[in-house]
């Protein structure tokens, strides 16, 4: 198990476009080995590599429901629909949410860790991981986007 450090805002690099995958290496499989680890052990629901500051386009996404962790390389939105507003928060704003306005569906493609393709529909709070982590990948931020940002009440905070 490798953690990683979480770049936090106002990081440059959470504001850069992460490039393409051209191929999958050994380096690629840690990468995504530690994201997973970062992730769980700050108690998130997705990481991007560029919160890492790795300018790559690589996502983790685990919101606890029965797809368990999912990786992957490349991340493309196919096809959107629907509309849902609700909160949000990052790992890399501390203290923050906000109110987002995501699709409630979307139909996303990617590469697995061993390069090959896959489709996935996700819908609801998964939608909003997945939208959420490849605004990331073109160096958006929720605060960017929200209709409302807010602290965090401290009696939720860990
Ligand atoms: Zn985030």
């Amino acid at each position: 198990m490798a953690l990683r450090i979480i770049v936090h805002e106002p990081d440059p690099v959470l504001h850069q476009i992460a490039k393409e995958v051209p191929k999958i290496t050994p380096n690629i499989h840690k990468l995504l080995n530690d994201m997973a680890d970062t992730m769980y052990h700050a108690e998130g629901v997705g990481l991007a590599a560029p919160q890492i500051g790795i300018l790559k386009r690589v996502i983790v996404v685990d919101v606890g429901d029965e797809h368990g962790l999912i990786e992957m390389i490349n991340p493309v939105i196919l096809e959107k629909e629907g509309e849902q507003l609700g909160p949000e928060g990052c790992l890399s704003i501390p203290g923050l949410n906000g109110d987002v306005r995501r699709h409630q569906k979307v139909k996303v493609k990617g590469l697995d860790r061993n390069g090959n393709e896959f489709t996935l529909e996700a819908t609801d709070f998964l939608a909003r991981a997945f939208q959420h982590e490849i605004d990331h990948l073109n160096g958006v931020l929720f605060t960017e986007i929200a209709e409302r940002v807010y602290e965090v009440p401290r009696e939720s905070r860990d």
